[in-house]
């Protein structure tokens, strides 16, 4: 799970990284408010989980409370790569001298972190890795080990970072270990015309394997994830959002993966894929095409059953139970196989459903619903 920039700054304050004073708004007039307090001039910055926030127009000084108030209804409500900002935050703007890149991310091959460190952060990082990597120092952290200062100076070093900021290389070490954080990311790590070292910008994410200990993120963060997931979630579904247009239902990992494939082999996008698992049942059927319905995106709805421990019928009957509360506005291709297949496909053929269809091999149900998909 990602964390919001003003969740991580906390996170960064809390275990001793100084950041600028800064608050969060809702609304264009409690902008305002908060730019009173913190002294008229500040950064407005929207709120997502994305980067390239700045270059999107999405940071943004204001002189006074009066401009924070027009800066923030202009940046509220904002798309940033297919992120809506319902939040800004209000941040004392800093004298920049010098803008520095630090992170630390878990690199899975190495069975190590990754420190990734260099002199020439801020908003064109991505390009300078790519054209000049010299200017990028990565060092790995034996996690046993951590980093400790001498392994701190060590990075300072290799990415020409100025000695102050070694303590805040270990510190950020102790918000990945103490958080259970998969990566932290400060970019820009500046160095003000005072000298003072500030975390301008910050991302975390956490490891959901260890959510049980991060109750304190829990709520917001469902509120703001993709609401077809959080409705999936809330009824105990696998659901993943994709590009395409062809709607995927399967049951188990392995089958639902293959029909993926095939679905691309056929020159379809899936749209999206639901795995109701191995011991689906009816209610589950009609709980997963409704959630597979609800995307605007899906153009026809491929089900690929193999029945096991849930036969086709329930998963049949599961069907014609979905279809008298969802209005089916979309081509369906079903392919049952398995336990019970043919009781699965008379209940389907009984129930005569113009736009359902069947098909009993997995390569022709793709073809059938990639055809239903271009052609919508
Ligand atoms: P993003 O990485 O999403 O573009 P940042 O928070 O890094 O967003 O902001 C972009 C740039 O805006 C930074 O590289 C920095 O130059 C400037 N900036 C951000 N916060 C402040 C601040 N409090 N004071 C001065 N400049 C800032
Ligand atoms: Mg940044």
């Amino acid at each position: 799970m990602d964390l919001f920039e003003y969740q991580a700054r906390e996170l960064f304050e809390e275990h001793g990284i100084v950041t600028p004073r800064a608050e969060v708004a809702e609304s264009a007039k409690e902008a305002r408010e908060i730019a009173r307090g913190l002294g008229g001039r500040v950064v407005v910055k929207a709120q997502v989980k994305t980067g390239g926030r700045g270059k999107a127009g999405g940071v943004k000084l204001a002189a006074d409370p009066a401009a924070a108030e027009i800066t923030a209804r202009q940046i509220l409500g904002m798309d940033i790569k297919g992120h809506t900002v319902g939040k800004v935050m209000l941040a004392q703007p800093v004298d920049i001298d010098s803008e520095f890149y630090v992170s630390y991310v878990l690199d899975r091959a190495a069975g190590a972190f990754l420190a990734i460190a260099s002199a020439e952060g801020g908003m064109e990082i991505e390009e300078v890795a790519a054209s000049r990597p010299e200017a990028v120092a990565r060092i790995h952290i034996d996690p046993a080990e951590g980093v400790t200062s001498a392994r701190a100076s060590e990075i300072a070093e290799a990415a020409g970072l100025p000695q102050q900021s070694v303590d805040v290389l270990v510190r950020l070490w102790q918000v990945l270990v103490g958080e259970d954080a998969l990566l932290v990311e400060v970019n820009p790590l500046v160095r003000t015309a005072q000298g003072q070292i500030l975390a301008l910008d910050g991302k975390v994410t956490l490891d959901d394997n260890a959510r049980f200990r991060q109750e304190r993120w829990g709520a917001e963060s469902a509120a703001h994830g993709d609401p077809l997931e959080a409705a999936a979630a809330a009824k105990g579904l696998n659901y993943v959002k994709l590009d395409g247009e062809v709607g995927i239902i399967g049951n188990g990992a392995g089958l639902v993966m293959s029909t993926l494939d095939v679905v691309a082999g056929c020159g379809a996008r899936p749209a999206n894929f639901l795995d109701i698992g191995g011991g689906a049942s009816a209610q589950t059927m009609a709980d997963g095409l409704s959630v597979i319905l609800s995307d605007p995106a899906v153009k026809s709805v491929f089900v690929n059953v193999f029945g096991g421990i849930t036969a086709c019928d329930a998963v049949a009957e599961g069907i014609v139970r979905a279809l008298d509360t969802v209005r089916l506005t979309k081509p369906l291709v079903v392919r049952l196989d398995g336990n019970n297949a043919a009781r699965g496909r008379a209940i389907l053929d009984e129930h005569r459903h113009p736009l359902v269809h069947q098909a009993t091999t997995m390569d022709g149900a793709a073809r059938r619903a990639a055809q239903l998909a271009t052609a919508a």
